[in-house]
């Protein structure tokens, strides 16, 4: 089992994907399909504030994964949820796949996300998730090449691990389908997306087993949520509720990926490495 810091028995990261009208099919984009595109600026214009304004009463730091397309049409927001005090990582240009993109096109879409995001925020932005979590292996090179400090995309344990070898090694921090509000939530009918929209009760019970079994096995509970999703009002309930079930525990270690980062590069932690 992992050390977590201050003896506490398991990690606990809220991750919301800031992808707003990315989210759809960028043809789409074009302007047309204002229904569609009004799911995405429902993420930006209310369930951010929303979700800024539940962390704060919590005191609780966040991290968000931002496509650099979403820093441009709304700079705001995003300078809104940095002042927060709240992780911001790089998540695409245009929320593109990197498996559709040769390893040059990946790169360039790095350097000029990592740009943007920093020129919008005035801050370092070293954190990455991939669009719909597809990392391709040229992406873990480039992101080690262009000092990011860790991925959050790839679902090969449920604690932190190291992917990559020599010359560098990058912090994973994974991810898992049980633990994403896009499974439970999404619905379009065109792009056909999800089927059955959950109930708030039932994904409650979902993610609070996922507390217990996180909190039995040291694992790290990775949450990643979608401002237009979980930003609707039942849903932010049932998100509080689960915030007050994790603090019912006083083992909990409420992290950050630049804090994880921070606790393996002071030698806290013992991570296992893995080739990808
Ligand atoms: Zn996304």
């Amino acid at each position: 089992m992992i050390m977590w810091p201050d003896r506490k028995r398991f990690a606990v990261t809220l991750s919301f994907d800031l992808d707003a009208e990315t989210a759809w099919d960028t043809s789409s984009l074009d302007g047309r399909r204002l229904t569609l595109l009004s799911m995405g600026a429902y993420c930006r214009r209310v369930g951010v504030p929303r979700i800024l304004e539940l962390l704060a009463r919590h005191a609780i730091r966040a991290q968000f994964y931002i496509p650099a397309r979403v820093a441009e049409m709304d700079p705001n927001v995003v300078r809104g949820i940095a002042d927060a005090g709240h992780g911001i990582g790089c998540h695409g240009y245009f929320h593109e796949r990197t498996d559709e993109q040769t390893p040059a096109q990946n790169r360039q879409i790095l350097e000029d996300s990592k740009r943007l995001l920093e020129r919008t925020i005035g801050r370092e932005v070293s954190h990455y998730r991939a669009p719909t979590w597809e990392i391709t292996p040229d992406v873990v090179e480039a992101l080690v090449d262009l000092g990011f400090k860790s991925d959050s995309s790839l679902m090969g344990d449920d604690r932190p691990y190291l992917v990559g070898g020599e010359p560098g090694q990058l912090l994973e921090l994974p991810v898992s389908w049980v633990l994403d509000d896009w499974e439970q939530f999404a619905y379009s009918a065109e792009p056909a997306m999800g089927g059955v929209i959950e109930t708030p009760d039932k994904v409650f019970e979902l993610w609070r087993a996922e507390v217990d079994g996180m909190r039995a096995y040291g694992g790290h509970f990775m949450l990643t949520m979608h401002p237009q999703l979980i930003g609707r009002p039942s849903r932010m309930l049932m998100l509080e509720r689960l915030i007050e079930y994790i603090k019912g525990f006083d083992d909990a270690w409420w992290c950050t990926p630049e804090d994880v980062h921070g606790q393996w590069r002071s030698g806290a932690l013992d991570l296992p490495l893995y080739p990808y």
